[in-house]
């Protein structure tokens, strides 16, 4: 162990994650804490970090106040509407009404933004969405916070939270390891605010074998944003409510500017439009809702799946139409220029131009996130002025432990934030660190030596388990004595596959195979402390996987809760096939104790804050 050098950083404000939530954070703590120590880590580099690392062709969270396109409240009839009746509006609602000011921002700062050349204003792509040439966006915002904090550290894995040893429930900083040095980190910190992205590869992907490593979020997600504040027994919720997503077959390339802006539309092969197919059949699963307006995200999913199943696949995105115009062909691949690449090197390589052939869709596999039409994550509490009471607790976006905040994908109940509201919920997190801090809430924190030991010693365990393990090997890498990231990681991904709804079974779940799916987390997490590690970056991997691993027992555990079907074409309890608004219409919450590694679950109230008057309108 002593040949790990450890390094200490004392700070004030601790961000966890440099993508588009971290630096929100980092630069909003400068703000308003001009005098206090702001450090940003980071696993990649923050310059090319994150779910934006490649770049966006679209800010798909601008409300247009200033031109009254769009108000707060909207934004909120919207996110519920698309979640199935179930967000917390006081965290929607605040983001949504901050989200302008950060979009102009990065006009400032010199992200090029589309102006419509008539009206002056940012070029709409559909409601919400504005159009941007953003191959540069994540190095711009990337400067912003290099310009705020006192230091940036990349290349740093955080892999556990240091908690208070006078108040066991209260955060006092994270440790980690750098993956180029293997130098062991200790950050003692004041308050954390944890802005670690979303979690990918939970569940088998539909690219395997050579294509493995593609998925639509980010490969590079591993879920530390839960698994952090989990195994510090920071409340969750909503964690059922994992995303499945409509993209173009074998690249994931991006729908949006498809369907808004060139006005694409899908159709089975024969060339009939399914979604109306299934129309009767849905409102029997979820009444009304399937009534609403815009068609909530998972229904739409829910109407492919069924016409795949019933032999009506292959789906198709009618392009042919739409690219017969030079300026609409033109957009529809540098749709993919600024941020999916790949998916015009799959077409190239599958002879497929979409103005002579309509591409293939498909349904993706599940991931677990905050940001999108999806809102898995922290309970966290909402802002003073406007959340009830069962929503509230001090400091905005502070979790259930005290001085530990989230924002971005890590925060449950605000659903479709997406880029440029994961920022702003970063700034609202960083401004309430301050405060807390500011009113001497983090006072007489302590962090001994011996536990910032302990968690050297459990961090290392994969390279020891390896170094003494590999002298077991007979032939090739089968080892009796430790498994290696990746076979582990293969594991992991088929139990959540086959027992907690994957592409596998369509999706499909229920209790017998949730419990089931539970033993087999279970043995794999006695089985993870035999992980071997051969370099730093299998011992990333290692940890990877095991942040991994915990958030889906969360996910598990919600979804066996969650007794009915909310959202189908995201999963199916097939034990409780039918939406359930008279005892389900309500957010789930979880916690796991630290102390027992046991879960416990409890149903919190929905507040409708804000009134329906767009439904009213469109009626
Ligand atoms: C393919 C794709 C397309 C998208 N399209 C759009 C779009 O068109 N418009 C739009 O507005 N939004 C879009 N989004 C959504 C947007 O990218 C996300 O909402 C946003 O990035 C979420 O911000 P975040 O900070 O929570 O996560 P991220 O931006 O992913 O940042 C998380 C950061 O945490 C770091 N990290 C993770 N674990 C650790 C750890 N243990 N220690 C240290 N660091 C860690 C990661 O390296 C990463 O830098 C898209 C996302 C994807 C994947």
């Amino acid at each position: 162990m002593a040949k790990h050098k450890t390094h200490y950083e004392d700070c004030d404000i601790l961000v966890v994650g440099g993508g588009m939530a971290g630096t929100g954070a980092t630069f909003e703590a400068r703000h308003w804490g001009r005098d206090l120590k702001i450090i940003c880590v980071e696993k990649a580099n923050i310059d090319r970090s994150g779910a934006v690392a490649q770049g966006l062709y679209a800010i798909n969270c601008y409300m247009g106040m200033q031109w009254d396109e769009n108000q707060p409240e909207d934004h909120v009839r919207y996110a519920r509407n698309d979640l199935m009746g179930l967000v917390r509006e006081d965290l929607g609602y605040d983001m949504a009404r901050h989200v302008d000011s950060t979009v102009h921002m990065f006009d400032e700062w010199g992200l090029p933004m589309m102006k419509n050349p008539k009206t002056g204003r940012y070029q709409r792509e559909g409601k919400w969405q504005i159009m941007i040439h953003g191959e540069s966006y994540k190095p711009i915002v990337a400067e912003a916070a290099k310009k705020s904090a006192d230091k940036i550290y990349n290349r740093i894995m955080i892999t556990h939270l240091l908690m208070d040893e006078n108040n066991e429930n209260r955060v006092g900083g994270a440790v980690g390891f750098n993956m180029r040095t293997g130098d062991f980190y200790v950050f003692r910190s004041k308050t954390v605010i944890v802005a670690a992205g979303g979690a990918s590869h939970i569940f088998k992907p539909r690219a395997v074998g050579e294509g493995m490593g593609r998925t639509w979020y980010a490969p590079w997600s591993n879920g530390s944003a839960y698994a952090l504040p989990i195994a510090a027994g920071a409340k969750m919720t909503q964690m059922e409510n994992r995303i499945v997503l409509c993209r173009f077959k074998d690249g994931y390339g991006p729908v949006g500017a498809y369907f808004l802006h060139l006005k694409t539309y899908t159709q089975n092969a024969n060339g009939e439009n399914y979604e109306k197919k299934w129309y009767e059949q849905t409102k029997k699963l979820v009444g009304e809702y399937i009534d609403h307006h815009p068609t909530p995200t998972c229904l739409r999913n829910h109407a492919f799946v069924q016409e795949v199943m019933a032999g009506g696949g292959p789906i198709q995105m009618v392009t042919k139409e739409a690219f017969q115009d030079p300026h609409l062909e033109t957009v529809g691949w540098e749709n993919f220029l600024g941020m999916t690449v790949g998916q015009a090197v799959v077409w190239a390589s599958q002879n497929i131009d979409p103005k002579y052939t309509n591409p293939e869709l498909t349904t993706s596999e599940p991931y677990v996130m905050g940001s999108h039409a999806t809102c898995s994550g922290a309970w966290v509490s909402g802002p003073e002025d406007i959340s009830p009471t069962e929503y509230f607790w001090g400091y905005n976006r502070m979790m259930t432990v005290e001085g530990l905040f989230g924002a971005g994908d890590t925060v449950g109940g605000s659903a479709h934030k997406f880029s440029s509201g994961s920022f702003t919920e970063g700034r609202l997190a960083a401004k309430a660190a301050v405060k807390y801090i500011q009113d001497q809430k983090a006072k007489n924190i302590k962090i001994s030596e011996k536990q910032c030991e302990n968690f050297k010693k459990i961090i290392y365990k994969p390279l020891e388990n390896y170094t003494v393990g590999r002298n077991e090997i007979t032939g090739g890498t089968v080892s009796p004595s430790y498994f290696s990231p990746i076979q582990g990681l293969q594991r992991l991904q088929k139990i959540m596959d086959e027992y907690v709804g994957g592409i596998s079974v369509n999706y499909m779940t229920n209790e017998n195979l949730l419990k089931k799916g539970l033993e087999l987390l279970e043995w794999l997490q006695e089985d993870l402390e035999h992980i071997g590690a051969e370099d730093y970056h299998q011992l990333m991997r290692a940890w990877e996987l095991k942040h991994r691993a915990i958030t889906s027992q969360c996910v598990t555990e919600h979804t066996l809760f969650r007794k009915e079907t909310r959202w189908p074409g995201y999963y199916y309890r097939g034990d409780h096939m039918k939406l359930d608004d008279e005892n389900w219409h309500c957010l789930t919450v979880s916690r796991r104790d630290p102390k027992t590694g046991k879960f416990s679950m409890e149903k919190m109230p929905v507040y409708h804050i804000i009134g329906d008057e767009e439904k009213k309108k469109a009626s």
